[in-house]
């Protein structure tokens, strides 16, 4: 499984708990900070609360532990959407993270496997789209220019979609889906506010979907049949594909 989140509400206590619990099925092999900025101001900016400091301090706190417990997992990217208010911090974002873990971590561009390796990720905001913003798309490019992708399992052309495998989002009232593409109603997985996640993760309705996704039969799930995400969401590896397989005989 893989998380994103924004890391505002990663106390301690949940730290200690996403790091050190781990079964068979709900995994964490990868959780992805959504931080997109490196100043109190545009983090104020950018997503309207003051919340910077507290985010930093929770992520490296989770960097922290997940060293002094010697684990290899979850892999931990933390992302940056580069946008007119932010562009000026991108170097001092990559140089500041640089130095938060314990090895060189490389900055990718979004899309990268997930699980494989630490990685500072970049996507292109639209502002930079723009053509008054060429100074800005020549900085994205550099930065990720480095990224070596020959030693990271370079993304494949998904045979399915890995979402249902990995990426369960949850809404504000408690809603599971199997992603945000699907968040509009048609495929409610459950809800935790009456069935614990678990429950939820390893029940018959996830089953049903991951079924219909491994044995490309998706009738029952109309958004899916048509969905674009599906083949662009970073590949599922060859031994997930195995344990799923054997989860769902
Ligand atoms: S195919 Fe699209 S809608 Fe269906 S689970 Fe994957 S990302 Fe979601």
């Amino acid at each position: 499984m893989c998380l994103v989140t924004n890391g505002s509400l990663l106390t301690k206590e949940l730290t200690e708990k996403i790091l050190t619990s781990s079964n068979k099925t709900d995994k964490l092999i990868h959780i992805n900070f959504s931080l997109d900025s490196n100043s109190s101001k545009s983090f104020k900016e950018i997503k309207k609360v003051d919340l910077f400091e507290k985010t930093v301090n929770n992520i490296k706190y989770f960097i922290k532990r997940r060293e002094e417990l010697g684990l290899l997992f979850p892999k931990i990217s933390i992302s940056f959407i580069v946008l007119k208010e932010n562009f000026h911090e991108v170097k001092s974002f990559v140089s500041f993270w640089q130095s938060q873990f314990p090895s060189k971590i490389e900055s990718a561009p979004e899309g990268v496997p997930w699980g494989v390796k630490d990685v500072l990720i970049f996507k292109q905001g639209f502002t930079l789209l723009k053509k008054d913003n060429e100074e800005q798309a020549e900085l994205y490019n550099k930065v990720i220019s480095s990224y070596k992708k020959e030693d990271s399992s370079s993304p494949q052309a998904n045979s399915f979609c890995p979402a249902p495998f990995r990426f369960p989002i949850i809404t504000a009232w408690g809603d599971v889906y199997p992603c945000c593409m699907a968040s509009q109603g048609d495929i409610v997985l459950g809800n935790i506010k009456k069935t614990p996640f678990p429950e939820i993760w390893n029940g018959p309705k996830y089953k049903a979907l991951r079924k219909a996704h491994i044995k490309g039969n998706l009738k029952a799930f109309p958004t899916c049949e048509i969905c674009p995400t599906q083949h662009y969401l970073p590949a599922i590896s060859d031994d997930e594909r195995i344990f799923w397989e054997k989860t769902l005989k």
